[in-house]
């Protein structure tokens, strides 16, 4: 059986998914996106997602027609047609298809959605074992608050990861630790989490969210606060995040160990958290 997209309303097959050659999304990138995760048949922060969702759309002034419940529904429908158990769904929503014209066009032009989902399961052995990172400019735009489908900053990032051997890139503007490629970044220092403050130069994450919980209810002190590329080399600790990898140890940082090149223990108190949360869900 074909998986089905949802597009514009509709679920259609994956091979006759076909958006118009001139929509925004793909000429300029105009356009936003979220991606939530499905553990046991049950969408995982959905409504912080689409809060999410609404908010970069109305930063971009993209008109939706839409509330959390609308758009949560449209997508628990996708999971559902497409037996999605455990895995994740996309959602993206572009200003529209209209002539070529850096400018918004009219009124009349209407905001074009997509989505889909895929089928996998949690990154265990990574989650165990840990991954490797490296360290890169942050060469992006100055409204890395807002999810568009703007991610060449980002796509270059990973991409000088994978060309490195490592799993995610580390970004940082001139002296400061910003963020990943595609996850925020918490330095652990003599038990204290840190981690860059939410504003415009990074993406206000969900899990970052979570975790931020988790260390409360922990009494684990966490720090909003910036720091150096310096500083994150010699931290305890270092975890990435997101909605795909969750809490995500670096075990090695542009190749050298990081602390004792063990996963840590602060790191297993918040991956333990962030899992009763994952259970508390259903
Ligand atoms: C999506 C994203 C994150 C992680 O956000 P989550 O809501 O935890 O998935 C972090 N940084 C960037 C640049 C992102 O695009």
């Amino acid at each position: 059986m074909t998986n089905k997209v949802f597009l514009n309303g509709q679920f259609v097959d994956e091979q006759d998914a076909n958006v118009p050659y001139n929509d925004r999304g793909y000429n300029f990138g105009d356009g936003i996106y979220e991606y939530i995760r499905i553990y046991d048949n049950t969408l995982f922060t959905v409504k912080e997602h689409f809060e999410r969702f609404l908010r970069s759309a109305s930063e971009l002034n993209i008109d939706l027609d839409e509330t959390i419940e609308s758009l949560t529904d449209k997508v628990k429908k996708l999971a559902e047609v497409n037996n999605v158990e455990n895995g994740g769904v996309y959602i993206q929503v572009t200003r529209g298809a209209a002539p070529r014209d850096h400018a918004f066009p009219g009124p009349d032009v209407k905001p074009q959605m997509m989505a889909f989902t895929r089928s996998y399961g949690r990154p265990v052995e990574k989650l165990e074992n840990g991954i490797n990172a490296v360290t890169v400019e942050d060469i992006r735009w100055l409204r890395c608050d807002i999810k568009s489908l703007n991610l060449l900053g980002n796509v270059l990032a990973k991409e000088y990861a994978v060309k490195y051997n490592a799993d995610e890139a580390i970004q940082h503007r001139g002296e400061t630790v910003t963020e990943g490629a595609s996850s925020n970044v918490y330095a652990i220092k003599d038990g204290v989490v840190y981690t860059h403050p939410t504003n415009n130069y990074i993406l206000n994450g969900i899990t970052r969210r979570v975790i931020k919980a988790v260390a409360e209810e922990q009494e684990i002190p966490f720090k909003e606060e910036t720091f150096t590329v310096d500083f994150l080399k010699q931290a305890d600790e270092i975890i990435v995040s997101s909605t795909s990898v969750e809490v995500m140890p670096v075990i090695k940082l542009d190749g050298e160990a990081v602390g004792n090149g063990e996963v840590g223990p602060i790191t297993r108190q918040l991956q333990k958290g962030f899992e009763q949360k994952i259970e508390e869900s259903h």
